[in-house]
C-alpha cells in the first residue's frame, strides 16, 4: 500500500536535510548572530539516515531531494548520494547555495545526481553580500555555470524576492533564464526566518512576478503535474529557459502536496509548517526493526497536516526555522 494520508495524497517525494549548518547567513533565513547548532551525536549519522531512506524506498517513495542547511559542507554528503542511487531512487537531487558546488559537480554526477537547485537572490556583488553576509558571489556563479556545463538537467536557479531588498531584479533574473537557458524560480519569502522579520508587506506575490515579466516578455503556461510546487512558464517567443513561481503565500498548493520531510536530527516533518514533528531516533537508536520504523511514519503520514494555515488569523510560525528544517 503506497504511502498516503488521510485526504487521499499520495507521498511520493522526501526531502532529507543532513545538516543544520550553512556558510550563508540568508537574511530570510538564518540570524546574523551565531546560533546553536545542535551538538553532533544528535545528528543522524550517514547509516541511520541511508537506514530511514531504505524505509521510505520501501514505502514506495520515488525522489529525494538532499537539502539543509547547506548540504555541501557535511563531509561525505557525494557518498550518500551514492548510496540513495543504490537504494534505487530513480530522481534525485540536491538544493543548494552552490558556493562549493564548481569543484563537486563532477563528483556528485557520478555519485548519481540527477538534478540541482541553486540559490542565488541578487545578480549585483555587493547586493549577494547583503543578503547572504558573505562574499562568494563570484564562487555561486561558477557553481550554476558548473552545472550549466555538465549533465544534470534541469539546472535550476532559486530566488527568495524581499520587497525593497532584491524585487527590483526580477526582470534581470528573467533575462539570465533567457540567456542562459536555464529554469528561474521565483519563491515567495515565508515566515520561517531566524530574525521573525516576515510580514505580509515584504511579500512579493507571484503574481506581481508573472506580470512584470509578461509585459516584457510574454509567457506562455506550460502544464505541471499538480503535486509540483512551482507554476511554470516558458517564453512565448520561443527563447531558451523556463519562469518557475513558487507561491506558498498567495497561492498555496497544499491540496496536492506529495512531500514530507526528515530533519538532519532524525525527525519526521509531514508538512513544512508543522508544529509537531515526529522523533526517528528511538528507532535508530533502539534496535527497531524496518517493520517497526515503517509503521510509525505510516501513522504519522495519515495525520499530516490538511495545510499551512499561513494565511489563517491564528497562524502560528513553527519554532524550528528552515535552516533547521530543510527546504
Ligand atoms: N542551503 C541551501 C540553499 O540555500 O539552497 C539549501 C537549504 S535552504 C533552507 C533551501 C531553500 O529554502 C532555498 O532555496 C532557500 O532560498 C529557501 N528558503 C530559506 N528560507 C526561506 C524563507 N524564509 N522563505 C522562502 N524560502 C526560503
Ligand atoms: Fe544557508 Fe540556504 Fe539558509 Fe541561505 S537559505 S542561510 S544558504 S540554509
Amino acid at each position: 500500500m503506497p504511502l498516503h494520508d488521510k485526504f487521499g495524497r499520495r507521498i511520493t517525494d522526501v526531502r532529507v536535510s543532513v545538516t543544520d549548518r550553512c556558510n550563508f547567513r540568508c537574511v530570510y533565513c538564518r540570524s546574523a548572530d551565531p546560533e546553536n547548532y545542535r551538538p553532533e551525536d544528535e545528528l543522524l549519522s550517514w547509516d541511520e539516515l541511508v537506514g530511514v531512506a531504505r524505509v521510505l524506498h520501501g514505502l514506495g517513495l520515488e525522489k529525494v531531494r538532499v537539502t539543509g542547511g547547506e548540504p555541501m559542507v557535511r563531509p561525505g554528503v557525494i557518498e550518500f548520494i551514492s548510496r540513495l542511487r543504490d537504494l534505487g531512487f530513480h530522481d534525485l537531487s540536491m538544493t543548494t547555495n552552490g558556493q562549493l558546488l564548481a569543484e563537486s559537480c563532477d563528483r556528485l554526477i557520478r555519485a548519481g545526481l540527477h538534478r540541482i537547485n541553486i540559490s542565488l537572490d541578487s545578480l549585483d556583488a555587493e547586493k549577494f553580500e547583503r543578503v547572504t553576509r558573505t562574499r562568494k558571489f563570484q564562487s555561486v556563479m561558477d557553481g550554476i555555470h558548473a552545472a550549466q556545463a555538465s549533465s544534470l538537467r534541469p539546472v535550476k536557479v532559486n530566488a527568495v524576492l524581499v520587497r525593497g531588498l532584491n524585487d527590483d531584479e526580477v526582470e534581470a533574473f528573467a533575462e539570465l533564464a533567457r540567456s542562459a537557458g536555464i529554469t528561474m524560480r521565483f519563491i515567495e519569502f515565508m515566515p520561517l526566518d531566524a530574525d521573525r522579520h516576515w510580514s505580509r508587506a515584504v511579500v512579493v506575490p507571484a503574481a506581481e512576478v508573472r506580470s512584470r515579466i509578461h509585459a516584457r516578455w510574454p509567457l506562455v503556461q506550460v502544464p505541471h503535474a499538480p503535486s509540483e510546487t512551482a507554476r511554470k512558464y516558458r517564453f512565448a517567443d520561443g527563447a531558451p529557459g523556463e519562469i518557475g513561481l513558487i507561491a506558498p503565500v498567495t497561492e498555496p498548493f497544499c491540496g496536492h502536496c506529495s512531500r514530507i520531510r526528515i530533519t538532519a536530527d532524525g525527525k519526521l516533518r509531514t508538512c513544512l509548517f508543522s508544529l509537531q514533528d515526529h522523533d526517528l531516533r528511538p528507532f535508530l537508536r533502539n534496535g527497531a526493526s524496518d517493520l517497526d520504523l515503517a509503521d510509525f511514519i505510516k501513522e504519522k503520514v495519515l495525520e499530516k497536516e490538511h495545510g499551512h494555515r499561513i494565511n489563517e488569523p491564528d497562524f502560528v510560525p513553527p519554532s524550528r526555522t528552515m535552516v533547521f528544517i530543510g527546504g
